[in-house]
């Protein structure tokens, strides 16, 4: 399976620096890269990087995600999106259930599950994103969250689960330097494994991504393992240089 390398940019960029990165980017891409990279922009810049994509012939390997998606499909849902505009600004991904919505806007299980189902309806992949808080860890309870935040999905998307992509996300490395060693998210991603075979004959093709400080030192070592098929990048996927050597680290 051909890993993915997504950025997540999170609520950052503007204008001229979304420009100046993708520049960056498309001078470092050198020939045909061994995996497939998205990058998960703002929704206001998403026409502006579809039309970079499209007219930069150094970055047309790279795909065009969101960061989140309404689990309606049109109505009086004010400053929602839904997943048919993101399809009409040629997103192939869509990032839902993403720690900071669980955390900042009380996004449940459900609500998840219903924003995946409402991104495959229109045809766009969720990166549905799992992870265990660090109180949850030190409880003992990491296998038991991310299998309950995964089970909610594969209950609402029935045998649609083979469609999406997942990201194991430990809360605690988020942002924060501390990255899952590669045997701890190695464990946690052969769980997440068995869960879909239980679920679907075709569970070794979903991608299951690694995010939380995934840096240009680490990947390597985190991309190696059996079951980590690609990385969900937030901080490092700001910084070309960076994001270039994780693509370059991709085994
Ligand atoms: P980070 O973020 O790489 O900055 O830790 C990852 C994410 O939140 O998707």
């Amino acid at each position: 399976m051909k890993k993915l390398i997504a950025g997540n940019w999170k609520m950052n960029g503007s204008l001229a620096a979304n420009e100046a990165l993708l520049r960056e980017i498309a001078a470092g891409l050198s020939g045909q890269p061994a995996c497939a990279i998205a990058v998960c922009v703002p929704a206001p810049y998403l026409a502006q990087v579809h039309a970079l994509i499209m007219a930069t012939p150094a970055l047309s390997a790279i795909d065009l995600g969101a960061q989140d998606v309404s689990s309606q499909a049109s109505g009086a849902f004010t400053a929602e999106v839904s997943a048919s505009m993101l399809k009409e600004f040629a997103c192939r991904y869509v990032i839902v259930g993403h720690s900071e919505r669980r955390q900042f806007h009380g996004e449940s299980d459900a609500l998840v599950a219903e924003k995946a189902k409402a991104a495959l309806a229109a045809g766009v992949t969720p990166i549905v994103c799992v992870g265990e808080t660090l109180a949850e860890r030190e409880a003992g309870q990491t296998e038991q969250v991310v299998k309950r935040q995964l089970a909610a999905v594969i209950h609402t998307n029935g045998h649609c689960i083979s469609e999406i992509v997942v990201a194991y996300e430990p809360v605690w490395a988020i942002g924060t330097g501390k990255t899952a060693t590669p045997e701890e998210a190695q464990a946690v991603h052969a769980v997440l494994r068995t869960q879909l075979k239980a679920a679907t004959d075709h569970a070794d093709r979903v991608k299951i991504l690694y995010g939380g400080s995934m840096n240009a030192a680490n990947a390597a070592s985190l991309l190696g393992q059996t079951d980590i098929d690609g990385g969900l990048i937030g901080g490092a996927s700001l910084k070309a240089p960076d994001f270039l050597k994780i693509i370059a680290a991709v085994p």
